[in-house]
């Protein structure tokens, strides 16, 4: 009995977010509207990020130990820029915004384990361990996913293990956003947008219900006869319910990214969702508002879960494994299963889309808007301190008035 209970406890996430473009398309679209008002078209230089670090504490002022701080991976180069903006001099808020919302898929979560004396990896954060890999793509899911404290009003939704709330999701949409109000701070308006644009990423996961919830009962009921049929030989306990999971979700993502034939006007429909004026003002913490979005997400759950099952192929409950990733990816459009109930579980999974990017599209607006206000009211070393508690980090690195590089 107690070793049943310990494999339940490790349910595994499963991961990716919306499909890159779409992470793209979100800002995009969101912003457009406001653009002139909020003046996100008026260029801003490219400055390369050693002249932020520059400027910045000796203990934080090189790349290595800046990564180290923000707790990401010092092997991935940050700087990297996307294709679309290569080369350029000069980029737009309204382009860094929307096109860098890609950057926290680009490595730096991943791999962040410590070793044990034998050298095996070992998890170096408390929600790691809940996520299944240590290593690899997969090994980002904590930072990406968040799932609310079970409760007893929606057992469905916040079924899952832990109890407690498990990811760091919210938390690292506060960190890359104090991030950027730093950066505006020291004068670098390039790494302030594209760090606000990093802070974008986890708010616009958090909307994806796959990243709010962790699995159903039924679904958990759906891995336990998969295990029994043909999960034991194949991908073990835990595995089987991570494969069940994952291909719903990567085939959620893929085929709301691109709906061919005649679903492309549901998609179309939910990006103008995005678009609109609104925003709130004033807003809590980011942390908050992400905590606020995760919760709301987390409420349809269970019912995209559903409609994704319904709406496709009964084999992508089987050991067969969906590749939403390039190259190889599967063509979403081969896995629906288009019998009498198709169109309505079909219609369900556009709306919830449609209803999260509605959503979205405004946060987006509101962040900016708070990223506005909020600029010149706190001080360097006063960002560097509430990151140092954001970060857990506790070393004070504030050494000097003046930063020592220069
Ligand atoms: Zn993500």
């Amino acid at each position: 009995m107690t070793k049943f209970l310990l494999i339940l406890l490790l349910f595994p996430f499963s991961l990716f977010a919306w499909n890159g473009s779409d992470h793209q398309l979100i800002g995009k679209h969101a912003l457009e509207p406001v653009k002139s008002n909020f003046q996100l078209g008026i260029p801003v230089q490219v400055t390369p990020l050693s002249a932020l670090l520059k400027k910045l504490p000796a203990g934080i002022g090189d790349i290595w130990h800046f990564s180290n701080w923000l707790g990401i991976d010092p092997g991935i180069d940050i700087e990297e820029p996307v294709p679309e903006l290569m080369g350029k001099e000069t980029v737009t808020p309204i382009e860094v915004l929307s096109l860098y919302a890609i950057d926290p898929d680009d490595g730096r979560d991943q791999n962040l384990f410590d070793r044990d004396e034998k050298g095996k990896p070992i998890a170096r954060y408390a929600d790691q361990k809940w996520f299944g890999a240590l290593e690899g793509p997969n090994s980002q899911a904590f930072r990406h996913i968040e799932k609310p404290p079970f409760s007893f009003r929606k057992p469905r939704s916040t079924f899952g293990f832990p109890f407690r709330a498990v990811g760091e999701a919210s938390k690292r949409a506060e960190i890359w956003f104090q991030l950027s109000q730093l950066a505006f701070e020291l004068g670098e308006d390039y790494w302030g947008w594209r760090f606000l644009a990093n802070s974008f990423h986890y708010l616009q996961d958090l909307h994806n219900p796959y990243h709010a919830g962790q699995i159903t009962p039924e679904m958990a009921f759906k891995g336990f006869r998969a295990w029994f049929e043909w999960g034991r030989q194949q991908e073990g306990f835990v595995g089987t319910f991570a494969h069940l999971i994952s291909n719903s979700h990567r085939f959620f993502e893929s085929y709301v990214a691109n709906p061919r034939g005649h679903d492309e006007g549901l998609k179309q429909q939910a990006l103008l969702a995005l678009e609109g004026r609104d925003f709130q003002s004033p807003l809590s913490s980011v942390q908050k508002l992400a905590e606020e979005i995760r919760d709301q997400s987390n409420n349809f759950f269970p019912s995209l879960l559903d409609a994704v099952t319904e709406a496709t192929d009964p084999r992508l409950l089987g050991p067969i494994t969906y590749n939403s990733d390039d190259p190889g990816a599967d063509n979403p459009e081969q896995f629906l299963r288009k019998r009498d109930s198709f169109q309505q579980a079909n219609q369900k999974i556009f709306r919830i889309t449609h209803g999260r990017f509605a959503s979205a599209g405004s946060i987006m607006r509101s962040v900016v808007k708070k990223s506005l206000d909020e600029r010149g009211k706190k001080k360097t070393e006063e960002l560097i301190q509430q990151l140092n508690q954001l970060l857990e980090y506790e070393t004070i690195l504030l050494d000097s008035e003046s930063p020592p590089h220069q």
